[in-house]
């Protein structure tokens, strides 16, 4: 993850405000010696950029950079697979919680960029799924959504979105007024956020003007939403949510990804004390099962020559592994996030019960 500074080439200038930062056509730099630190490797490179003076080092294009356990951040990626909890993992590793709180965001961070710059530009040439994955965060008075959109043939995980939800169903008198008191207090979700996040999902996957096919469940809001996107033209099939979740279900690879989600995510589990907190963070954990998901593991663990939905669309030529994702620190000011996902990126999705949550500032465009 940290490159060697004996075969490394600094990329590009790390000053956003540079000519050098995209361009880096007759850029100059130089060396200015080296720094020690604790972790290994322990001399790290430094350099100047002659133009804009700006120092770095070989660290500052590393996933790892400004991490005190840089070890630690690729088994990290796997724990979050495999259904641990935050302070489960930090025992594991005698490390603080928050600690794994940290890295586990960096790691949300650099998954969200690495999903945005390897996905597919052009418009999908495959059906789509829909639905909406059900969970919750602080307790089970704030249920939410994520809506996830899946290419019906190769199994994409193309985007998600999320949903504050009021608590429904089935509850006591106490419960009851236990939800009373808490809208009163913190006020209620948008009635409509369904159908205004599931409309921009759609619009984060399909450019306007094209005709794509779309699959779902009966939800009412969802022919609001797309009732809601002038610009787009969807062919909707739907599927009741009663029908047999078989492989021979239309909405099959929606199915397959929420087992998935439910089976390697701590968080997600039913009846759990390891629920997320804030939705924030289970964001985070979700970006990283995205592109494990797209990019890692293969469609069949048994079968050795089966592909990643990834290979499937054509976007890759391998499976790849987590340190190849992992390999080179992507910087958000050379993948430009649109606006819906740089909310994410910058911490920005509120916990009603958690008003004054931590955000993400950029620092040196981190
Ligand atoms: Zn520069």
């Amino acid at each position: 993850m940290s490159a060697s500074s004996a075969c490394f080439k600094p990329p590009c200038c790390p000053n956003p405000d540079c000519p050098f930062h995209c361009c880096t056509e007759g850029w100059r730099f130089k060396r200015i010696g080296f720094f020690a630190r604790l972790a290994a490797p322990h001399r790290i490179q430094r350099y100047q950029c002659r133009h804009c003076r700006r120092s770095f080092s070989t660290q500052t294009f590393s996933t790892s950079y400004w991490l005190r356990r840089p070890e630690l951040l690729q088994p990290l990626f796997f724990r979050l697979l495999a259904c641990s909890g935050f302070r489960q993992i930090a025992r594991e590793f005698a490390v603080s919680p928050t600690t794994i709180l940290g890295q586990s965001a960096r790691l949300g961070r650099h998954c969200l960029l690495y999903q945005h710059r390897h996905r597919p530009r052009a418009a999908p040439a495959e059906p789509l799924v829909l639905d909406g994955f059900e969970s919750f965060e602080f307790s089970q008075y704030h249920p939410c959504h994520f809506h996830v959109v899946v290419g019906q043939e190769s199994h994409f995980f193309y985007c998600f979105t999320d949903s504050e939800l009021r608590r429904k169903g089935r509850m006591t008198a106490h419960q009851r007024d236990r939800r009373r008191w808490l809208e009163q207090h913190f006020g209620r979700p948008d009635p409509r956020s369904i159908e205004l996040e599931v409309a921009q999902a759609l619009q984060l996957v399909v450019p306007p003007g094209s005709l794509t096919e779309l699959h779902s469940d009966d939800h009412p809001a969802y022919p609001r939403a797309l009732n809601g996107l002038a610009e787009h033209r969807f062919r909707h099939r739907v599927t009741p949510g009663s029908a047999p979740r078989t492989a021979a279900n239309a909405l099959f690879p929606v199915n397959l990804l929420d087992l998935l989600i439910r089976h390697g995510s701590a968080n997600h589990k039913r009846e759990t004390i390891a629920f997320s907190k804030r939705r924030q963070s289970a964001i985070e954990r979700l970006t990283v099962l995205q592109v494990w998901r797209n990019f890692i593991k293969p469609f069949s663990e048994r079968r050795r020559n089966s592909l990643t939905p990834a290979e499937r669309l054509g976007l890759c030529k391998w499976r790849l592994r987590v340190a190849e994702v992992l390999k080179e620190r992507l910087l958000p000011s050379q993948v430009r996030l649109p606006e819906r996902l740089e909310r994410y990126y910058r911490r920005e999705v509120p916990t009603r019960r958690i008003p004054h949550g931590a955000r993400h500032r950029l620092r040196y465009a981190d």
